[in-house]
């Protein structure tokens, strides 16, 4: 077995790995960086719909707030290195930042490839090691200390002799970009209690096939309750997409959180959508009696068009079993009352997620409770360090997960 040295082995070049190199080599460390892939940032790449959502003009009270399961573990991390310095850094590398809605920031450029190369490009000028289709497979301890790593390149094995490594694996979620809980072994391995791993941000898999044949609708200015065992549990508000029997979008990707819990828990799971939230029974009562009033004549199948999107119009035909030749004025108060409950209560019942190769983060990794948030060292280990996606701490969308990797990449690398 070839062998070699370094004061520090950061494991994986994504979004936390890139940040602990530089950080380090900047701090005077000899840093050897191994990527099994062929190249770095294979997930960076496709972040943010390939536009990367860098991070979130958030103050740090509120970000933690975002972030699941004990965001407060952060703090540290986010005092050395938040916001305004990812801002900075991108800045100092020709890539200026933009703030949009939701208070999330992109590349001026809209390209995710200027966010991945300004990281890249640093290394290069930093000189930084970096050894690409290397792939770590052991880490070697004793006495509860690191002493180095084995890893593997063009089927050859390598030693490195280390005291420091930083384990920046990342999760399980969209395995093609390498982050497939190899990290979460290799813990666990030296004494780790990892937090099972689930999809999140994920989208749903509806059981009932009421939009099957709706290829793609776009919902916008809706409200979703996500019911477990027929509780409410989480409601949020904005834009939900329909395509066949997958409900996705920002709405249920930040209720997914919970919905796979619950499934996991054999728990009953469904989305109850109200489709007219600025208006409550009363008033949509009133507005369907003029609508009706003022449309006596038009058969019912048109008179939906004046209340929801045309695709949905076949759906709420047949869920509501009311015939839809007949004519508004020969709609009884019954019957417009069920249209007020499918309007305002349309439930569907979820089956499943779409598992780890479509859900944007992992909820679970390794237990913050065994982490040092000061420094991001093991508790159990000396010398092991975690950031990123590995560590049990995830977000909603909005560019929280991104600014996680930085700053705890950041720390640990100090
Ligand atoms: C489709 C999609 C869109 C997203 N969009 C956004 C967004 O816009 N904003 C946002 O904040 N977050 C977004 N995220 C989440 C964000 O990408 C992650 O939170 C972030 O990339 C995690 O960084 P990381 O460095 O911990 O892990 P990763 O980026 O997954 O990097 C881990 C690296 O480790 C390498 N590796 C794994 N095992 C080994 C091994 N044994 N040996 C050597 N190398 C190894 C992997 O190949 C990989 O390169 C998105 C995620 C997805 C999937």
């Amino acid at each position: 077995m070839k062998k070699h040295k370094s004061d520090l082995v950061v494991v994986g070049a994504g979004a936390a790995g890139l940040f602990a190199s530089i950080h380090a080599t900047e701090l005077g460390l000899k840093v050897l960086t191994l990527e099994k892939n062929e190249y770095a940032g294979k997930k960076l790449f496709i972040t943010g719909k390939g536009r990367c959502n860098v991070t979130n003009d958030s103050d740090i009270g509120n970000f933690i707030n975002q972030i699941y399961p004990n965001g407060k573990f952060l703090y540290p991390a986010f005092k050395n290195f938040f916001v305004d310095e990812v801002i900075s850094f991108f800045e100092k590398q020709n890539v200026p930042l933009e703030l949009e809605r939701g208070g999330r920031y992109f590349p001026k450029s809209n390209k995710s490839s200027d966010i991945v190369n300004a990281l890249v490009n640093r290394c290069k000028s930093l000189k930084i090691n970096i050894l690409y289709n290397s792939k770590v497979i052991n880490i070697l301890s004793e006495n509860n200390e690191i002493f180095g790593l084995e890893y593997e390149s063009n089927n050859t094995k390598f030693q490195v002799e280390t005291k420091k490594i930083i384990l920046c694996t990342g999760g399980k979620s969209y395995p093609l970009t390498g982050s497939t809980g190899d990290g979460y072994n290799f813990a666990q391995k030296l004494g780790h209690t990892i937090i099972d791993p689930k999809p999140s941000l994920v989208s749903l898999i509806c059981k009932d096939n009421f939009f099957e044949n709706i290829d793609n609708l776009t919902l916008k200015n809706i409200k979703a309750n996500l019911m477990i065992d027929n509780k409410i549990c989480k409601c949020e508000f904005g834009e939900l997409e329909i395509q066949g029997k997958i409900l996705l979008g920002p709405v249920i990707l930040t209720l997914s959180r919970w919905a796979v819990e619950a499934l996991e828990k054999k728990q009953k799971v469904d989305i109850v959508i109200d489709f007219k939230p600025a208006l409550d029974y009363e008033q949509l009562n009133k507005r369907l009696i003029k609508d009706f009033n003022e449309n006596s004549k038009t058969k019912f199948e048109n008179l939906l068009k004046l209340i929801i999107p045309i695709k949905l119009i076949p759906v709420f035909i047949k869920v509501l079993e009311i015939d839809k030749n007949k004519l508004a004025n020969q709609l009884n108060s019954n019957e417009r009352k069920k249209i007020i409950q499918q309007l305002k209560e349309f439930k569907i019942s979820i089956f499943e997620n779409s598992g780890f190769a479509n859900a944007i983060i992992t909820n679970g990794g390794i237990n913050t409770k065994e982490i040092n948030p000061q420094t991001m060292e093991s508790k159990i280990i000396k010398g092991l360090f975690f950031a990123g996606e590995i560590i049990d701490l995830d977000a909603k969308t909005g560019g929280y997960n991104l600014q996680i990797a930085f700053s705890t990449g950041w720390l640990a690398a100090m």
